[in-house]
């Protein structure tokens, strides 16, 4: 991706990679066939957000999955619909920060890596343009939609701790985007670290890097599928899309 003129006539050239996740098993759907391969309008959850980033200046694609769903990933989603953006299918981890991990390693010669749910099926163009241009200048971006609810904290024994300013509570999604030496470098750290709470990568930077990461401006339909209802919510988007 061309990033502009650096004044010398010359364009400069941006690698820009995206890590695709699908390498959990997604117990709270109660079903066999994790959620991120069940069937969506006719596709499978995953092949959407691959096909968002396959039609985005993004440049190549690592998808981690378990290592015994790599060869069903190639053949009936990257090879079937023609998803030539995706250079490796790599093995997933035990929790989603080795998954994530493993995607790094297969992205070093990027300048910038857009971190992305494989059960968030829908990803805009200008969710994933809002990243790449904001991590340009922020170098760690978390996606995210200003909480609409109140959000209470709980004290674990069933009573409120306390209760955040509504304004100031966003909701998280993904894409997480960072500059690749960065991100690479607060994952080696993590791992000497307590990770027992880590549950985005934004999370990582800030405990091992203690840098500021910047929000992005996501989209309220930009859903995880994560239990039953998402899924019939998400066929409802898909209908309305017309895809
Ligand atoms: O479990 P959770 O909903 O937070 O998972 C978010 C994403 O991370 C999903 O797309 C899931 O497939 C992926 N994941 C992974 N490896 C794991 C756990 C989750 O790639 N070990």
């Amino acid at each position: 991706m061309e990033e502009g003129n650096n004044n010398t006539g010359k364009y400069i050239q941006k690698r820009i990679a995206a890590i695709v996740l699908a390498g959990g098993r997604g117990t709270r759907m109660n079903s066999r066939i994790p959620k991120q391969y069940m069937d969506l309008c006719g596709k499978p959850v995953l092949y959407y957000a691959l096909k968002a980033f396959q039609d985005s200046a993004v440049d190549e694609i690592v998808l981690v999955t378990a290592a015994e769903d790599i060869d069903y990933c190639q053949r009936q989603i990257v090879d079937k619909y023609h998803l030539d953006k995706v250079r490796y299918i790599t093995g997933g981890g035990k929790e989603r920060y080795d998954s994530v991990f493993n995607g790094l390693k297969m992205v070093s010669q990027s300048d910038y890596v857009l971190i992305h749910d494989g059960a968030r099926p829908f990803l805009t163009q200008k969710v994933i343009a809002d990243n790449i241009c904001a991590v340009m200048t922020q170098k760690a971006c978390v996606t995210g939609v200003p909480s609409k609810d109140t959000v209470k904290i709980s004290d674990g024994n069933g009573c409120v701790a306390d209760t955040p300013e509504r304004s100031r509570v966003w909701i998280i999604q993904t894409p997480q985007t960072f500059a690749t030496p960065l991100i690479y470098q607060a994952y080696e750290k993590i791992f000497t670290m307590d990770r027992s709470n880590v549950t985005d990568d934004a999370m990582v930077v800030e405990a091992a890097m203690s840098l500021p990461v910047h929000f992005v401006m996501g989209d309220y339909r930009n859903i995880k599928i994560t239990t039953p209802e998402d899924l019939k919510i998400a066929q409802v988007f898909v209908e309305e899309q017309g895809s």
